[in-house]
């Protein structure tokens, strides 16, 4: 048995997402990504003697919607709480957060990998407030904060230590920003930091049940490098623990160029952050009406948009996973079938055509000029044999350089209606056979492959525009008759 084989990992995940809402968690400050720095920073956020917070609702909305997509249950009174620290990017000295009554506790999100499906558990989910941003690279000799960041609102979401490979974490964060995204409070975007995961890591030998000390490592950006942050430590613990070393208590920090990371403190230079109630805010009490008024105005999530597309739609498991992936699609889906019934044409229009496009172009789908009934037109002058494949592609290439006309006027414009009039195939037909009387011998002694020269024939005959279904009956049936 190898070293790897005989441990297991333990992995616990701390996920940041930054809410979306237009003010910050305390103060009427906006919250801009990419503005001038320090241009969103109120007395409130700076903690200037003298200012109070004061709550911004649309916060715990955000996060109750969080929490029932995650099965949690809801805190009906909430109490925040300060977490003291000194950085310099933490203006007040503390920050505002929730300790021992966070907004949502227990919950689970469900993932599937490699066709299983899996609960990971949660702790929690609280609200909190962000801090600013250092800049360490701007200036040689200085470095500068930008407290835009400071008190915009977070929450941060807690996992059991359940998950147990770097594939599962991979699926699990994958699925965080999913729901972030189709709940709309959040970006998801960890390259801009807008999520952002803390990942705890231990391991310990198969078959054993408690845990062991914990490694947290931080600073990834992306979901596939919190897979490799995670894949490197546990490599890390093993490697130490087989040499005869203990895996200490600290928090590293991952190094994408190398996928290595480097201790950040140890457990004896841990914070101390002396947490104790924000006296300055009132409890926030959330009625059970609240809850299902929310609940009502929440859309359909990406599980429920799977089992619609597969009873309804009687789409594959695989083309409905694939559909729901990303809500813009799922939406652009579910508007494209009011408008078509040959439900399977539609998701392969959805998941090739339309989908190569806007990742090729890296555009947003909403925001470019295909529109679902277009693609609706398109389906259907194929399925009424009045355009080939192809021509299908050349109209739909028309909707991307922002033509507005219908399918069938743009197939006209282009000459790509294909004929299905019997007489017109039938001369069609008649002349390619008389061209090559030799060929019709062959034919008739059993080369059934020549069918498609005579086919070749009307096509260049009819300029590509003969049905090719109906050419192929019409040839087969003249044929018989010679
Ligand atoms: P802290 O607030 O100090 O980070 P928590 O107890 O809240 O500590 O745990 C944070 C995260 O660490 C959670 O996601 C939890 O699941 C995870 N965790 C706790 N113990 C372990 C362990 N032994 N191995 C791996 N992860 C762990
Ligand atoms: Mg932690």
């Amino acid at each position: 048995m190898s070293n790897e084989d005989k441990y297991e990992m333990v992995i616990g995940l701390e996920v940041h997402a930054q809410l979306n809402t237009k003010t910050k968690i305390f103060a009427s400050d906006e919250t801009i990504f990419g503005a001038e720095p320090n241009t969103q920073v109120s007395p409130i956020t700076l903690g200037l003697p003298g200012v109070l917070p004061k709550f911004n609702s649309a916060v715990f909305k955000k996060a109750i919607k969080m929490g029932i997509a995650c099965h949690c249950s809801i805190t009906k009174e909430n109490h925040f709480a300060r977490k003291n620290y000194f950085y310099a990017d933490l203006p007040k000295g503390y920050q505002i957060t929730q300790d021992k009554k966070p907004i949502c506790t227990g919950g689970y999100i469900e993932i599937e990998v490699d066709g299983e499906v899996k609960q990971i558990a949660l702790t929690r989910i609280h609200m909190e407030e962000d801090a600013g941003k250092n800049n360490h690279e701007l200036d040689p000799d200085y470095s500068l904060i930008d407290l835009n960041r400071a008190g915009v609102p977070l929450i941060e979401i807690v996992s059991e230590p359940d998950i147990r490979s770097s594939e599962d974490a991979h699926a699990y964060l994958t699925e965080i920003r999913k729901l972030v995204r189709y709940l709309d409070i959040c970006d998801g975007n960890m390259e801009e930091g807008s999520l952002r995961c803390d990942a705890n890591v231990s391991i310990r030998l198969k078959g054993e049940t408690k845990y062991n000390t914990r490694v947290e490592v931080k600073n990834m950006n992306s979901i596939r490098n919190v897979k490799r942050a995670i894949e490197n430590e546990v490599k890390r613990q093993i490697e130490l623990v087989e040499n005869g070393g203990t895996v200490d208590q600290e928090t590293r920090s991952f190094n994408q160029a190398d996928g290595s990371s480097f201790p950040l403190r140890s457990k004896e230079h841990a914070h101390d952050y002396r947490y104790f109630p924000e006296p300055d805010l009132p409890p926030v009490i959330v009625k059970q009406e609240t809850i299902e008024s929310i609940k009502a105005s929440m859309p359909a999530l990406p599980n429920e948009l799977i089992e619609k597309f597969i009873k309804e739609y009687q789409l594959s498991v695989y083309d409905a996973r694939v559909l729901t992936d990303e809500k813009e699609f799922a939406l652009f889906y579910l508007e494209l079938v009011q408008h078509t019934k040959n439900y399977k044409a539609a998701a392969n229009w959805v998941m090739g055509e339309v989908r190569s496009f806007v990742n090729e172009h890296n555009i947003s789908l909403n925001s470019s000029t295909i529109k679902p009934e277009n693609i609706a037109q398109i389906i259907a002058l194929t399925d009424e044999n009045k355009i080939s494949s192809t021509g299908g592609k050349n109209i739909f290439a028309e909707y991307i350089k922002g033509n507005t006309k219908s399918a069938v006027e743009i197939a006209d414009e282009l000459n790509l209606l294909q004929s299905s009039d019997n007489n017109e195939l039938t001369s069609w037909a008649n002349e390619a056979i008389a061209q090559f009387p030799d060929k019709v011998l062959e034919y008739k002694k059993g080369k059934k492959g020549n069918i498609n020269l005579f086919m070749g024939t009307v096509m260049k005959l009819s300029k590509g525009k003969a049905d090719p279904k109906l050419t192929t009956k019409i040839l087969e049936e003249l044929l018989s008759e010679k």
